[in-house]
């Protein structure tokens, strides 16, 4: 009992004596949490360095995206081969991936073995032996005839491009292979197997270095970064950290001056860098009474696996030759575990980078993430893990960071991912169907193009007007201002998202000016979709108001009345509303004279009188006012809430107007085009299902596909379809989701512009009430900008339509016109507005089409039409007052 105790006692004093000691000598190996928050931040700036789009190309730590994108979600499922190359074994798995709980994975794998000369010998050399081992597994398997899909495990730093495509940048570790580098190893590696006749699915490739921590799995579904930080320090940043046996290894390795991180810090290393240190202590006298043996002095002699296992070091140490005392093992074991400590700091410090790094991004106070670890170090040396994760924790406090270990090594991680591929590369087809009906082709559009010149020509016509669908109404404006417009005019601006009362001073002479005074008054709903009479009281009431803030109740003065629904004319004056569109649908108003109804409710309030001159509709006002400064404007467009064009055509053309001299303003009413059906073999099952959903429904179809009101409700029912089908927001349909009108198209456009990163998509469609993965946001992003090009494109198509038109009534191969532009969707969408320019010049390519951006057109251009008006009006009088 008390030898025992003695023993105890003498045992622990000698252990002290020689870890002081040698802790003394390995000094440099062993960090302060100083240097380890110092390297943390330093491969945090490297980091950041490889990810930067200007640093990147000189960065040592490469952060090469590994295009995979999300994590297995659980619905993975099949047969997959799995090749692993690259760590200490070659090796084959078959791997079944079911949805069965107990056991989602099933595998059998064999290993085979990589012969030296192999290693150092040629690519060819290299696949082909793959091939052959993938041929025998695939015999022993009985699945020779059954074309499954490859995952590769390649673990060696490769750029990839795509999923399927590895450019193997170096070889690291063992390998030295010839002819490989800068190529694309996943080619390589399917042109030997189709030599080698092996039957397998091909393009299921995937590249992952899977080496001792590696799937940073931040959240949900970022894209996986294969860091490649073990070229951390290639660039001289890690020096005053490396020591004599480091620099020692790194001369003696494939690939002096390369992978120092990794040298550093991996389990490859491990055993070469205790057998370095035994040997100078050894030398120093200060192990094994100074015995050097031939197998000390032999490179590999001591292997990483000997550097966990400590506790059989007596017997590791005496096959050595070196016939250690009691107190050379306790010593060795010290020094195993001085190396392996550094190794997880190391390891610790670089992930708490990344983790900080994740943290910021994040933006959270507190980071959760998972961090699945593979490597043999991790999973065979019980204190290696747990001080990984003490250190880590330590290195970024504020977090909550589980470790998980990946099971069943690399190779199960190649299959899962190749799982993931497919069925990201299965749906990533599916969506892609769905939006290629979306996608016209220039044939198409040509053909859009004809069409609308058709429904152009019916709307004219006199006996087609009346069934026309595009109703081409006269408008009676002959003429586009001269400049020696002057006065002072009020103008009214209904139908657009808000209703607007303006006052507006034209001057003319030298110095045209124009002053405009306006004030924005509400429509509520009920009012919008109530009795006429209640609509124009409320006009009225905003009328009088508008005269008492401006304090000129008692000035008759002329008004224009910019009312932006179709309306047959029979002169400036008055217009018979056809039918409402956009969100109106007031009763008693259809096939009434709007200026009519207006009169009315100014008399019911008896408190002013006004002299309404003309009714006007959006697209001439548009039109007017960049006539005004731009002479060659001879169209209008709108594209804001709907969509509509007008211009300047041949009286003699226009067959539902009296006379053949000159020229008048036709109100297209374009957005009706598509009504008669002539646009449905475009039309996708998501139009349908907006138009079954609207206020007018069969109306206005081709609006419906290309302007703001609608664009949003198209992409709403995209994505309510795709997440049906499950490729989207997890499957469920949100309450937000279902909500009509959500989506609004200012969305459209944050969503599209270049300068968002996914994750601020992410951020607005959190906003919206979407819970999103990043995954998710890219498939939002495409569906909008898919829905959003198709609009530029039907409606530039229309447009060339008109333009072409127009220089065929002049009999020009060549005309130069210019079209005034209003609405926010041509101003703030991204691309709208070019691609739109883009489709005219293409489809019409005989016309050099300007544009001109309206500013207020329906304000300003109503004040002009009324002056222009008023002017006709004056000519006419004086013309009578000389006939009688
Ligand atoms: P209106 O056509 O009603 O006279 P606008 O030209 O201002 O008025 O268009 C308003 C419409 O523009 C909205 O109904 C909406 O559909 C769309 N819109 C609003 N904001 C944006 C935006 N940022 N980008 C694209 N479209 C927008
Ligand atoms: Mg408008």
């Amino acid at each position: 009992m008390i030898a025992a105790q003695l023993l105890a006692y003498y045992f622990t004093e000698l252990k002290d004596d020689q870890v002081k000691k040698i802790d003394k000598y390995l000094y440099s190996m062993r960090f302060s949490d100083e240097t380890l928050h110092d390297i943390k931040c330093r491969f945090r700036r490297e980091l950041e360095n490889g990810l930067g789009r200007d640093t990147h190309t000189t960065a040592t730590v490469k952060m090469l995206p590994t295009f995979v994108r999300s994590i297995p979600d659980g619905s993975e499922k099949g047969d997959f081969l799995a090749l692993d190359l690259g760590g200490s074994n070659f090796r084959i798995l078959r791997v079944k991936v079911t949805q069965d709980k107990k056991q989602p994975v099933q595998m059998e794998s064999l290993v085979y073995e990589t012969p030296e000369d192999i290693i150092h010998g040629s690519g060819t050399q290299l696949f082909d032996h793959v091939a052959e081992c993938l041929g025998d597994f695939m015999e022993k398997q009985k699945i020779k005839d059954k074309k499954l899909p490859v995952g590769f495990t390649f673990s060696f730093p490769c750029a990839q491009t795509k999923l399927d495509e590895a450019v193997l940048v170096t070889w690291t570790k063992k390998f030295k292979v010839s002819g490989v580098e800068g190529m694309d190893v996943v080619k390589l590696l399917n042109k030997a197997i189709k030599k080698r006749g092996v039957s397998t699915g091909t393009n299921a490739c995937y590249m992952e270095e899977l080496r001792h921590i590696d799937l940073v799995e931040g959240d949900e579904g970022r894209m996986c970064i294969n860091t490649e930080w073990g070229a951390f320090g290639d660039d001289g940043s890690l020096e005053d950290l490396r020591t004599e046996f480091d620099r020692e290894i790194d001369r003696g390795s494939l690939n002096p001056g390369k992978q120092l991180f990794e040298k550093m810090a991996s389990g490859m290393f491990m055993g070469e860098l205790v057998r370095l240190i035994l040997v100078k202590m050894a030398k120093e006298g200060l192990l094994f009474e100074g015995r050097i043996t031939p197998e000390l002095l032999t490179k590999g002699k001591i292997e990483t696996k000997h550097v966990s296992e400590n506790i059989h070091n007596f017997i590791i140490l005496t096959r050595l030759g070196v016939e250690p005392s009691q107190e050379d093992c306790v010593a060795v074991q010290h020094v195993c575990t001085i190396v392996s400590f550094r190794s997880a700091n190391l390891i610790a410090a670089t992930l708490g980078g990344i983790l900080t790094r994740l943290k910021d991004n994040k933006g959270v106070a507190r980071l959760r993430t998972t961090v699945g670890i593979d490597g043999s170090m991790y999973k065979m040396h019980p204190q290696y893990a747990r001080r990984l994760h003490k250190t880590v924790r330590r290195l970024v406090p504020d977090s909550d960071v589980r470790f998980l270990l990946s099971e069943s090594g690399s190779a199960k991680g190649a299959a899962m991912v190749t799982a993931v591929a497919y069925r990201l590369a299965d749906q990533t087809r599916q969506i892609a169907q769905t939006l290629a009906e979306f996608r016209l082709s220039k044939a198409q559009l040509l053909e859009v193009k004809k069409r609308m010149r058709t429904e152009i020509e019916n709307g004219l016509g006199k006996k087609t007007h009346d069934s026309a669908t595009v109703k081409m109404l006269p408008t009676y404006v002959r003429s586009t201002p001269d400049g020696t417009e002057n006065g002072d005019f009020l103008a009214l601006d209904l139908g657009g998202t808000n209703f607007r009362v303006l006052l507006v001073k034209i001057r003319s002479g030298k110095r045209r000016t124009v002053e405009m005074h306006n004030k924005i008054y509400a429509i509520p709903i009920e009012v919008m979709q109530g009795t006429g009479e209640e609509l124009f009281d409320h006009i009225v009431h905003c009328i009088s108001d508008f005269l008492d803030y401006m304090g000129m109740k008692s000035a008759r003065l002329p008004l224009g009345f910019t009312f932006s629904f179709p309306c047959h004319q029979k002169s400036l004056d008055a217009g018979i509303l056809v039918n409402w569109t956009k969100g109106f649908k007031c009763t008693d108003c259809e096939g009434e004279d709007v200026v009519e109804l207006l009169r009315e409710g100014i008399k019911r309030k008896e408190e002013f009188d006004l002299d309404v001159v003309a009714v006007v509709n959006d697209t001439v006002g548009t039109m007017m006012t960049c006539a005004y400064e731009e002479p060659t404007c001879e169209v209008g467009l709108i594209a804001g809430t709907g969509s509509n064009a007008c211009y300047m055509e041949e009286m003699r053309n226009i067959e539902t107007v009296e006379g053949n001299e000159g020229r008048m303003c036709v109100n297209m009413e374009w957005g009706a085009f598509g009504d008669n059906g002539c646009l449905d073999d475009i039309r996708t099952q998501y139009d349908c299902a907006v138009d079954e959903n609207s206020l007018n429904e069969g109306k206005q179809r081709y609006e419906k596909m290309c302007s703001g009101m609608y664009l949003g409700e198209i992409v709403r029912n995209i994505l309510i379809d795709l997440t049906k089908r499950g490729f989207l927001f997890r499957g469920k349909i949100s309450e937000t989701l279902k909500t009509r009108g959500i989506f609004e198209t200012k969305f459209l456009s944050q969503i599209e512009s270049d300068r968002l990163a996914l994750l601020q998509v992410r951020a607005i469609l959190q906003q919206l009430g979407l819970d999103s993965t990043c995954d998710d946001s890219i498939i939002v992003k495409e569906v909008c900008s898919t829905v959003s090009l198709r609009a530029a494109q039907i409606c530039g198509a229309g447009m060339a339509g008109v333009v072409d038109k127009i220089r065929e009534n002049r009999g020009l191969d060549h005309l130069d016109v210019t079209v005034g532009v209003d609405g926010t969707l041509y101003k703030l969408h991204p691309h709208f507005s070019r691609i739109f320019h883009q489709t005219v010049k293409e489809l019409a390519p005989k016309c050099n089409v300007n544009f001109l951006l309206s500013e207020d057109g329906s304000g300003k251009g109503a004040a002009l039409i009324t002056a222009v008006g008023c002017r006709q009006r004056a000519q006419e009088a004086q013309q009578a007052a000389q006939q009688a």
